[in-house]
């Protein structure tokens, strides 16, 4: 005989759901505001905005990498505190890359819901072998003398980058800055461009 065809992920999760529901495990109406407040509420915007200012602000910066939950809890974002969360900094040497090899564990409460491909098995796994590869592919090849460093996160350490700020935007405001913060450069596979 032979074994059942593995349930999709939805109806896996759907599944979970109800088993939490019918226990009382969750309160569905609660996980509702949940999902809806990641959806449209909470996205990469926060994350652009602790880059922006971590730009502008020297002694933030020092803090956010000091301790990145800590600097993000001074923002006072809207929903649950950003635990666990712990920055990277991109320079002109050193690239830094986000992946989580065992699930999709990433930083939610800055920068919102993860892109699908950052739950694709075959990022997860490449991206750890071959990452100069996997960041051309995506449209961001970097000299052979960057050296490139992959942070794996989990539940205990959620990697969020700090991107480089681009030439050309030093006589930007911290305000003007934060809309060139893209989602992808948080993660660290695309760089941000200057205007
Ligand atoms: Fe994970």
């Amino acid at each position: 005989m032979s074994a059942p065809e593995p349930l999709s992920p939805a109806l896996r999760a759907e599944a979970l759901e109800q088993l939490l529901v019918e226990r009382g495990l969750v309160d569905p109406a609660g996980l509702d505001r949940l999902i809806a407040a990641y959806e449209s509420d909470i996205g990469p915007l926060n994350g652009a905005k602790v880059v922006a200012r971590a730009w502008t602000d020297p002694d933030y910066k020092r803090r956010l990498l000091a301790d990145g939950a800590a600097a993000i809890a001074e923002m006072e974002f809207e929903g649950p505190r950003a635990e666990h969360i712990v920055v990277a900094e991109n320079t002109a040497s050193v690239h830094n890359v986000v992946v989580c090899t065992l699930c999709s564990c990433y930083p939610w409460s800055v920068l919102g819901l993860p892109p699908s491909w950052y739950k694709d098995p075959a990022y997860r796994a490449r991206v750890v072998r071959e990452p100069r590869a996997v960041l051309a592919e995506m449209g961001l090849r970097l000299d052979e003398d960057v050296r490139i460093v992959v942070r794996d996160s989990s539940s205990e350490v959620r990697w969020l980058v700090l991107p480089e700020r681009p030439a050309g935007t030093e006589h930007l405001s911290e305000p003007e800055l934060v809309p060139l913060v893209t989602r992808d450069s948080m993660v660290g596979v695309a760089k941000v461009s200057a205007p």
